[in-house]
């Protein structure tokens, strides 16, 4: 057995058995991590209160030998997400973003863009930037680091640069092509739309807020990103049809 330690942002917590917990974490150095937090559900656990999803925690585990499991032995509690969990809104933004690492962060391999960028949404999100922007960031920025959408510099279809020619999404939605690569239901997106997915690139979330994008814009990134994530997994994350379900409730 191997003890290690990381900084680490959790990502989901159940119950196992009677006493115990399962969590799951990403590490800053070892990739997506899942364990077995002993006794976590006992009255009087060493790990009380500091299991929750999203914080970001220090973590110290044991590496077994021939099983995916590995042992938490100890979590210091390094910032509480507990800003974030006061209402439905943010809860259920949390769950989403936490989402993204359970579906595209590798167990076992480190990626320090992956944990950077949770990490900074959630301190951001912290500090009140807007929720929607933030959402919107997030999204696209998880889809760039997995290399499914890069920034819309170039066609991929013909190589042209994309500065001066119209922008939209390929036919089956897998990314963002010029107009004469884009097939027969190629869907033109708004120059604001395209200037969002470069200003990501050079500007972070607080630098984004100080010009922030129209809601318009801001919603056309959201249904883009989804069409590229749902080509992608060929499917949609829970997370995100949860979000849609309630908050269509919520209106009604
Ligand atoms: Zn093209």
């Amino acid at each position: 057995m191997q003890l290690q330690s990381s900084d680490a942002i959790i990502l989901d917590v159940v119950d196992l058995h009677d006493y115990d917990r399962i969590v799951t974490f990403l590490t800053r150095t070892h990739g997506k991590k899942r364990g077995v937090a002993r006794g976590a559900r006992r009255k009087y656990s060493r790990f009380a209160g500091q299991l929750q999803p999203l914080a970001k925690v220090h973590v110290t585990w044991l590496e077994k030998e021939q099983s995916e499991l590995v042992r938490v032995s100890s979590v210091e509690l390094e910032r509480s997400p507990s800003g974030l969990h006061n209402d439905l809104e943010g809860i259920l933004l949390g769950s989403y973003l936490a989402d993204h690492m359970l579906e595209f962060a590798q167990e076992n391999e480190a990626n320090d863009h992956l944990f950077r960028l949770l990490d900074s949404t959630l301190d951001a999100l912290l500090a009140d930037v807007d929720r929607a922007l933030a959402a919107r960031y997030y999204e696209a920025w998880v889809l760039r680091i997995a290399g499914v959408f890069p920034a819309p510099r170039e066609c991929p279809g013909c190589g042209r640069g994309l500065e001066k020619r119209e922008v939209g999404l390929a036919e089956r939605g897998e990314g963002l092509v010029c107009r004469d690569c884009g097939g027969g239901s190629w869907r033109p997106l708004a120059p604001e739309t395209v200037e969002f997915l470069l200003r990501i690139g050079n500007e972070n979330l607080m630098r984004l807020q100080r010009r922030s994008p129209k809601a318009v814009t801001l919603d056309e990134v959201e249904s883009v990103c989804a069409q590229v994530r749902r080509s992608f997994l060929q499917r949609e994350l829970k997370s995100y049809r949860v979000i849609r379900e309630t908050l269509a409730g919520i209106q009604e």
